[in-house]
């Protein structure tokens, strides 16, 4: 049988993983047509409007959503994507960390 992982081995694999998972984001990015502000703007008039990026999330069971300039969009994809890996990262951490704890347990 292989030589159990201790918790300090866990946090380094931990800690060596989080620092390639810059930039971090939550939430999901969806794309918005709204109205604008301008009179007899000809995309509104036919109803076209104005498409922009905004970023939906949660946070203590309250909704919030930013405006994100198209320019950052694939960013923020991207950010959003690290922190999928992240979520599924702290997953296999917690369970690594239990094992090498209960290894530690025994005689
Ligand atoms: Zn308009």
């Amino acid at each position: 049988m292989p030589v159990p992982e201790t918790p300090e081995e866990v946090r380094r694999w931990f800690l060596a993983q989080v620092q390639r998972l810059w930039p971090v984001a939550g939430g999901s990015l969806s794309l918005r047509k709204s109205p604008c502000i301008r009179p007899r703007c000809a995309a509104c008039a036919t109803g076209e409007q104005h498409a922009s990026y905004v970023l939906y999330g949660h946070r203590a069971g309250r909704r919030f959503a930013r405006y994100v300039p198209d320019e950052l969009a694939r960013e923020l994809e991207q950010a959003l994507a690290n922190g999928r890996t992240l979520q599924a990262l702290i997953l296999d951490a917690g369970e690594r960390y239990l094992r090498a704890r209960k290894a530690q347990r025994r005689p």
